[in-house]
């Protein structure tokens, strides 16, 4: 069984339903999330649930970077800095959220992006 989601393997008993799809347990509780702000779909850029978090291409270890650096910046300010788009930026972003590397939190007033 393959989630509809990030496409990963589901073992068999572990599938969860959400709405017409089959989801495995973290896109279902990424879906079920009242916290989540992102495109669900974006996801697909992730490779697959369980290699996760390993496989960060250049984009993203250069968001972690400037968080790190930085301490938490706005979504347009970080896509300024690494000369993407916003579409791709959120795309990006979703993604590291989904290996649970970042979050959105209120800063001064404004929505920024931390680890
Ligand atoms: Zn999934």
């Amino acid at each position: 069984m393959q989630c509809d989601k990030c496409k990963c393997l589901i073992e068999s008993g572990d599938e969860m339903q959400y709405r017409e799809m089959i989801l495995c347990k973290n896109c279902y509780i990424d879906a079920m999330s009242p916290s989540r702000t992102c495109d669900p779909w974006a996801v697909y850029t992730a490779k697959s649930c369980s290699d996760a978090g390993t496989n960060l291409n250049e984009v993203q270890s250069k968001i972690l970077k400037i968080l790190k650096d930085t301490g938490g910046v706005k979504a347009e300010a970080l896509a300024e800095m690494l000369h993407i788009g916003s579409s791709k930026l959120q795309r990006e972003i979703a993604a590291l959220r989904h290996m649970e590397k970042l979050k959105a939190a209120m800063k001064d007033g404004e929505k920024v992006i931390c680890l």
